[in-house]
């Protein structure tokens, strides 16, 4: 099925990568689901975890948005990034109202995920947003499904960690940190992420992601 779905894109234009009955444009969305997506509004995602600092998210993981994001991640249609970008830019103008001067630090994807996708999917989406600082690395990561939200979050403290001199780097410029992710769900990850650098004395006031699941 997959081979066959490869061999059409050879040789048809892409189709849109939510309704699929119409031709993309160069947004790899087709007009009707791009207007979908921008109608979205961004909204506080709410999680299980305390660690996990306030997640402002694009909009809920549903619909246009969910299969424009599936397609970007699982399919490396990376022509998306720029609208599932102006997603995140205004979730982003959401939470600098309150928090001025931030950087931003995308959660990574594994080794794995980042060579099947054949690029950062994350930092991608974050391009022209701000001062990026990529200070994470993951470590591969045992599935997570039927799992509690406390194992999920001891799962998820040991598959991050930092590049040391790039968290050193980060802490010596005393500027609040943004967390990004693609899809915010129970929050043990972005927990886990603002534990590292909550460690090294940077302020994560909040984060942001592309979807609230
Ligand atoms: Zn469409």
């Amino acid at each position: 099925m997959r081979l066959t779905e490869d061999a059409r894109d050879l040789f048809l234009p892409a189709a849109c990568a939510s309704c699929r009955s119409a031709p993309a444009a160069g947004s790899g969305l087709c007009a009707d689901c791009a207007a979908d997506l921008l109608a979205l509004r961004p909204l506080l995602a709410s999680t299980a975890l305390r660690t996990a600092p306030p997640v402002v998210a694009g909009g809920p993981y549903a619909g246009t948005l969910a299969e424009a994001l599936n397609e970007y991640k699982e399919r490396s249609r990376r022509e998306l990034a720029p609208a599932l970008g102006v997603l995140l830019a205004r979730a982003l103008a959401v939470v600098t109202e309150e928090v001025p001067g931030a950087v931003l630090v995308p959660v990574p994807p594994t080794r794995a995920a980042r060579r099947a996708r054949g690029f950062d999917h994350v930092a991608h989406a974050c391009a022209g947003l701000g001062d990026l600082r990529p200070v994470l690395r993951a470590r591969p990561r045992p599935d997570s499904v039927g799992l509690s939200p406390r194992q999920r979050a001891a799962h998820a403290r040991a598959s991050l960690h930092a590049v040391p001199r790039r968290l050193a780097a980060l802490a010596a410029l005393r500027r609040p940190a943004i967390l990004v992710d693609d899809i915010v769900t129970t929050g043990a990850t972005l927990g886990a992420a603002a534990a590292i650098l909550r460690g090294a004395g940077v302020h994560v006031p909040a984060a942001i992601a592309v979807a609230a699941a």
